[in-house]
């Protein structure tokens, strides 16, 4: 991998760390993501599927534990090698990174939420996922603050509601087919809304939920075009009951938290779309070293370089950009939800043109199916509506200008 950031503003244990990440990345990630890409969406999921070892691999690794306390390193210092690790594993494979990240969510809300009780409860042990999308509210339910709601417009009723029932709450509803790890995840952190018997309008809460708990059912796994190796699906609540103790944010909390929430999101996701595009240049340039036209190989070719400089330079101004937002979001008193943004927006539509243009470089080899530049361009192009559609998050963005 021909990166950017130089190897040497690393220490020991980071560069350690990192090359921990990529060999995972190479030998476990890359060769199975390729495999699950070409199954079924049930046959991802099915019993004795590799899915579960990697989940298995993954925890083993630590990398969900690095905290700056634990570390001996600066809170900078840390995200940037969180930043280098999750480029390094998407670059494996986008899908199945995503699905190791999302499978966390469940402890990394309690640990935001200050609720080292839940932490308990709620593992990383645990394959967990974060239902906020329902089927008739996707945008809406990221447009948290409805900043880019249509003024006066009633958003209509909410698919999911969890209910106070004494010391209980019920939960009631369905959320989205694109919940990743939606008919796997063991545990959820669910953002919903949230009705406290009062009579008064519903607000949102955040509940972290044991999806063994009787009443919950799930959908078919989706089907879609990329990140297949990525499950993702519904989840039905049907009047299912959780302590009160499991909300970890209230509304009068939601909204704050849901913005520092969506700064590491859009963060994490501007980092793993950095690795897709550095992998499509990593293969563009591989293949042009390789395969001859006009007696040369075609990296000889003056086009064919002018090309692959232009990819190349949308890969470090990705990356340049993803670290300097995660160093200031992470360091700044207050973290910025439109520079969180702007990497993620960035690195994605990196990632699709970086990809695209490797196709171009691979001529017909790249249309084929067993060639890594397709899946990788079907890939990024879904990393544009994930976690938010780039011009909903744009214009969330623009509020904020
Ligand atoms: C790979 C992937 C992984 C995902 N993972 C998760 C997950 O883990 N958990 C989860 O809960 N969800 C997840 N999602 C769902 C994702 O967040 C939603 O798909 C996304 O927010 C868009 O919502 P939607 O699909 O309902 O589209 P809609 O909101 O219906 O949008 C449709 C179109 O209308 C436009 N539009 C919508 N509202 C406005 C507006 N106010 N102004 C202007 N234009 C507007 C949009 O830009 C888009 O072009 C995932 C999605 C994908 C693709």
């Amino acid at each position: 991998m021909s990166m950017v950031d130089l190897p040497e503003q690393l220490g020991e244990t980071e560069q350690a760390i990192r090359e921990t990440a990529h060999r995972f990345a190479a030998e476990v990630l890359r060769p199975l993501g390729a495999k699950l890409d070409k199954l079924s969406a049930e046959e991802v999921i099915a019993e004795g599927s590799p899915l579960y070892d990697a989940h298995r691999q993954f925890r083993e690794l630590g990398f969900t534990t690095l905290r700056s306390e634990t570390m001996e390193l600066s809170r900078a210092d840390t995200v940037r090698l969180r930043a280098i690790i999750a480029a390094e594993l998407a670059w494996g494979d986008c899908g199945l990174a995503l699905g190791l990240a999302g499978s966390t969510f469940p402890p990394m809300i309690a640990h935001m939420a200050g609720r080292p009780d839940l932490g308990e409860q709620f593992t990383s042990d645990q394959i967990g996922c974060w239902a906020i999308t329902e089927p008739d509210h996707g945008s809406d339910q990221l447009d948290f603050d409805g900043s880019i709601s249509a003024t006066g417009m009633d958003r209509g009723r909410p698919n999911c509601i969890a209910r106070k029932d004494g010391n209980s709450v019920v939960i009631t509803g369905q959320k989205s087919s694109w919940v990743s790890n939606g008919t796997i995840a063991e545990t959820a952190a669910l953002f919903c809304a949230y009705d406290d018997g009062g009579g008064g309008e519903m607000g949102q809460a955040v509940f972290l939920v044991d999806l063994k708990d009787g009443g919950v059912s799930r959908g078919k796994p989706t089907d879609k075009i990329g990140q297949r190796s990525l499950n993702q699906g519904e989840i039905f609540f049907d009047e299912v009951r959780i302590p009160i103790g499991n909300m970890a944010v209230g509304p009068e909390k939601y909204a704050t938290f849901v913005d520092t929430l969506l700064c590491g999101t859009n963060a994490g996701m501007g980092a793993s779309f950095v690795g897709v595009a550095q992998a499509a240049l990593d293969h563009a340039v591989a293949y042009a070293k390789e395969r001859k036209q006009g007696g040369v190989p075609i990296f000889q070719h003056q086009s064919v370089k002018a090309r692959l400089f232009e990819m190349f330079r949308k890969v470090a101004a990705a990356r340049a950009l993803n670290q300097q937002v995660m160093i200031y979001n992470a360091t700044a008193p207050k973290p910025r939800l439109e520079l969180a943004i702007a990497s993620k927006v960035t690195s994605t539509q990196t990632a699709f043109e970086v990809a695209s243009e490797a196709m171009g470089i691979y001529g017909g080899a790249g249309i084929m199916r067993d060639n890594p530049i397709e899946m990788l361009m079907r890939d990024a192009r879904i990393a544009m509506i994930e976690d938010g559609c780039n011009d909903i998050l744009g214009l969330m963005a623009a509020e904020r200008l």
